[in-house]
């Protein structure tokens, strides 16, 4: 039976706090405005790599590379320093349920929810895919668990009513499930035949389908590669240099950060 679900905003993988991102902020211009910000660079400007430091390497960090080395312009090059004083999945991300929903412990749909629902699966199968590919490397062999083993855990989350008034809440905020992640509204046999020996008072659970488990570290262990992966893809596809390193150290001043982005 896995852990509740977290407090609003909380249980949703994808509803992560921004990291802190170093670099020259016309560089987050580009990546934002990439259409135009890719002609300027191919049609007037000399490229310069670009040179990001990305604080942590938890859901939110490595979500951030893997973002950042996506949507660069292809012919840029693009320089990628991950610092975590502890290494992959050090912090919360690591330790986490690896709950994955959209919705609220009231099975809320959250905010962005559906797009964040579709992101996340995404990211899952990216890292999924990776360790399907077989490739590692000395960083993860380091910290990480057997990555022949699957992301996610398990699949289906169960909710019982645990009193009249979130079971009225609960029954509310079922009807306006997303068809991708569906919400059931099941008696206590059926939970029963789910978890065995579950404690349904009110002879009423949620279900969700298709809500997942994910082992978190292996997620990350995943995403990591993938990055990696992708440098070597884009690298040797006759566009810019793509780098990315992972580096143990803590980080007290973001001044420490500026000082290595030599590219700037
Ligand atoms: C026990 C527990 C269970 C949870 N269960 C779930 C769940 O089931 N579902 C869900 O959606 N959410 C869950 N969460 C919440 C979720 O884990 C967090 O929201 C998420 O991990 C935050 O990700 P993050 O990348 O922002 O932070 P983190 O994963 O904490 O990453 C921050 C990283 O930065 C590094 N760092 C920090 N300071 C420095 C520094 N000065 N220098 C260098 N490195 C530094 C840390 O080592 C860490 O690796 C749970 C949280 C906990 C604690």
């Amino acid at each position: 039976m896995p852990p509740p679900p977290l407090p609003a905003g909380k249980s949703l993988l994808a509803d992560w706090k921004s990291p802190v991102i170093g670099g020259d902020h016309r560089h987050h211009c580009r990546l934002r405005s990439r259409r135009t910000a890719s002609q300027v660079v191919v049609s007037s400007l000399p490229q310069r790599p670009v040179r990001y430091a990305v604080l942590g390497a938890g859901f939110a960090g490595l979500s951030v590379a893997w973002h950042l080395l996506k949507e660069s312009a292809k012919e840029l090059d693009v320089y990628i320093d991950i610092y975590d004083e502890i290494g992959i999945g050090g912090g919360a991300s690591g330790v986490s349920g690896g709950l994955l929903h959209p919705y609220s412990p009231k099975a809320k749909l959250l905010w962005r929810g559906a797009e964040c629902w579709k992101e996340s699966l995404k990211l899952l199968s990216i890292a999924e895919a990776a360790i399907s590919s077989g490739e590692s490397n000395s960083e993860m062999e380091e910290s990480g668990p057997n990555l022949s083993e699957f992301v996610v855990r398990r699949r289906g989350i169960l909710r019982p009513a645990t009193n009249m008034k979130t079971l009225t809440t609960l029954n509310d905020n079922a009807q306006n499930c997303l068809s991708s992640c569906r919400i059931e509204t099941i008696g206590k046999d059926a939970a029963r035949s789910l978890v065995p020996n579950l404690c349904v008072p009110l002879n009423t659970a949620f279900y969700m389908p298709d809500a997942v488990n994910v082992h978190p570290q292996r997620y990350l262990q995943g995403l990591f590669l993938a990055c990696k992966n992708l440098v070597k893809e884009l690298s040797t596809s006759g566009f810019g240099r793509k780098e990315l390193y992972l580096h143990k150290k803590s980080i007290s001043n973001l001044l420490e950060l500026e000082g290595n982005l030599s590219f700037c």
